[in-house]
């Protein structure tokens, strides 16, 4: 059997699409994206499309981001752009996604988001904490599957994964790794069980909202799992940019329980690890910082 190329299935999923006589008629890089490689694909019947490539061995990767935006595709919740395909040939990777039209924030741009990711927090499962399939959190593997306990959960397959990758990529002394595990083990003590495994974007940063051609919030680029939606709103404080209506909004809609400002942080470790052993030593300063703030 034969393999079919990125580019061959490309040009057979827009015949299929769009109708034998579509073809591409341009191509634009766009930036933005850390990890992978972007481009606007235009049409030759004026339709657009976004097109994903990765080089990388991550094989599933984008077979494990299609799962995600489908499964945020909750009615009532924020826009999330269409999966249209995916395909991986063995070297190349590729994935499709409806094209967003970037737009200008709507004046309601932030109530809208909050309100929507509140909708969005309250669509959960029956299968407990995690997600069918493991996924990528940048260029990071984010190990899912199912697990009846949130805080062992976060433990194990958020905090503890991270921690092994860092000490296996010399990223961490032994001094932060021990604290680290002591942070581990009081997770209990300093974390709440949810009221329900909330379905989350799981990298909701700046980054990874887009402004829509109505100025409407569109989530990109997820790291989707069910867990407690206090990761989810913790990571937006992190990196900051989100406007106070936005958690007036989402406040007023699901309000939070008492004490999430002492959790905060706690939820971000698994971010600045990230960082850390995504970039570096830079890093180790905030993982030192939140871990001193619990132990
Ligand atoms: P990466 O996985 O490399 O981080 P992203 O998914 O963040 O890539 O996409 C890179 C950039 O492409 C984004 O910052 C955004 O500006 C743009 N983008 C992402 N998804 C779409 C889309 N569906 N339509 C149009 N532009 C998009």
């Amino acid at each position: 059997m034969t393999k079919v190329s990125c580019d061959e299935y490309l040009s057979a999923r827009i015949r299929e699409l769009f109708g034998n006589d579509s073809r591409v008629s341009s191509r634009r890089g766009l930036g933005g994206g850390c990890i992978n490689n972007a481009e606007e694909y235009a049409l030759s019947g004026g339709e657009k499309l976004f097109v994903k490539r990765n080089r990388s061995s991550h094989s599933g990767l984008f077979a494990a981001e299609a799962a995600g935006l489908e499964a945020l595709a909750v009615s009532g919740g924020p826009r999330v752009p269409g999966v249209l395909g995916f395909h991986d040939d063995g070297t190349d990777q590729i994935l499709i996604l409806e094209f967003i039209s970037p737009g200008v924030k709507g004046r309601d741009f932030w109530e809208l988001f909050g309100r929507q990711m509140a909708i969005l927090h309250r669509a959960g499962t029956d299968k407990g904490f995690g997600f069918d399939g493991d996924n990528h959190i940048g260029a990071t593997e984010q190990r899912n599957g199912w697990m009846p306990d949130w805080l062992e959960f976060f433990a194990r397959r958020r905090i503890g994964f991270q921690l092994e990758l860092a000490i296996s990529r010399g990223r961490m002394d032994t001094g932060t790794a021990g604290e680290c595990e002591k942070f581990m083990s009081r997770i209990p003590e300093i974390l709440i069980e949810p009221e329900m495994p909330s379905l989350l974007h799981g990298d909701l940063w700046g980054g990874n909202y887009m402004i829509g051609d109505r100025g409407e919030p569109v989530l990109i680029d997820p790291a989707v799992y069910y867990g407690h939606r206090e990761a989810d709103l913790a990571m937006t404080e992190l990196f900051g940019g989100f406007k106070p209506s936005f958690y007036s909004a989402y406040n007023e809609a699901y309000p939070l329980k008492s004490g999430y400002r002492r959790r905060r942080d706690a939820y971000n470790l698994y971010h600045m690890l990230n960082h850390l052993n995504l970039f570096g030593a830079s890093y180790l300063g905030s993982v030192q910082a939140i871990l001193r703030r619990y132990t």
